[in-house]
């Protein structure tokens, strides 16, 4: 699934190539990835909006439209925004298609269709909840590691499930909350209010140093990810547990272990992660 740095990297991408273009129209060939509003509505409403900006939120890409209206989309677990020549053959699984008025196409493909389109005010999308309220962002410098530890010490949960937890933290997933906590020297199973203020703060350098590095990286293609471009990324190749079950530790050579927390398969060291 496409966690902060993935879609990061589609953001920046499409920045430049996006801000101040014209939807000229929407073709929706599967219309029920739109999850708000009306599927027709929301092809209707959207021809003709210029794009202002293009943003990202935790693990939503937000791109401001006229009449404060965001057009947000969710990538899900094999969600995949391309921006292409109209030319380009039209993959299997694409089901929507904005055509800009530079002729250019803006294509959604997602095998799985776990990932969904939206579009109203940031107060129409709380209302309706589909769009949810997210936490602050680990990668803003304005995200203290004081606040992170008064997070933790309300949850009564492990230490992973606080990390997924869109609300507490956005944007970290089941990729970088192994990586981080790994970084940190945590396990994992630890319980959330249980962490010392200087544990807090290895783990809120380490979320920083891990996210940053896969942006600087392009993402970890670790299944069916790819950038704006179709283009994998580097990041996979550099993960320091993450679907490294069984295989040995960077840094002690032990093998590493896989258990399931908080839903998910879960890979660290027991002999660094304390
Ligand atoms: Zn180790």
């Amino acid at each position: 699934m496409p966690e902060l740095p993935e879609v990061e990297t589609i953001v920046a991408d499409l920045r430049p190539h996006l801000t101040g273009r014209t939807i000229a129209g929407c073709e929706l060939l599967f219309p029920t990835i739109v999850r708000y509003p009306e599927p027709e509505e929301f092809a209707d409403s959207v021809a003709g909006m210029t794009i202002n900006a293009v943003r990202r939120r935790g693990k939503f890409i937000l791109m401001d439209l006229d009449n404060a209206l965001l057009l947000v989309v969710h990538l899900g677990m094999t969600g995949q925004l391309r921006l292409v020549d109209p030319l380009t053959p039209v993959e299997k699984h694409t089901h929507a298609v904005f055509t800009l008025d530079d002729g250019r196409q803006l294509r959604y493909r997602d095998p799985r269709r776990f990932g969904r389109l939206l579009l109203g005010t940031q107060e129409s999308l709380h209302a309706s909840k589909k769009l949810p309220r997210l936490g602050p962002e680990p990668i803003d410098p304005a995200f203290a590691s004081e606040e992170l530890y008064r997070s933790l010490r309300k949850r009564r949960t492990s230490l992973k499930a606080v990390l997924l937890d869109q609300g507490a933290i956005a944007g970290v997933g089941n990729i970088y909350a192994d990586e981080s906590m790994h970084r940190a020297r945590l396990r994992p199973d630890r319980m959330a209010a249980g962490l010392s203020r200087k544990s807090v703060q290895r783990l809120h350098e380490s979320l920083r140093d891990s996210l940053l590095l896969a942006i600087q990286n392009r993402g970890s293609s670790v299944d069916t990810y790819r950038d704006a471009w179709g283009e994998i990324g580097g990041q996979q190749e550099k993960l320091l547990v993450y679907g490294r079950a069984g295989q040995p530790c960077f840094t002690c050579g032990r093998p590493l272990r896989m258990i399931r927390l908080a839903g998910r398969s879960t890979v660290f060291c027991t002999n660094c992660q304390r």
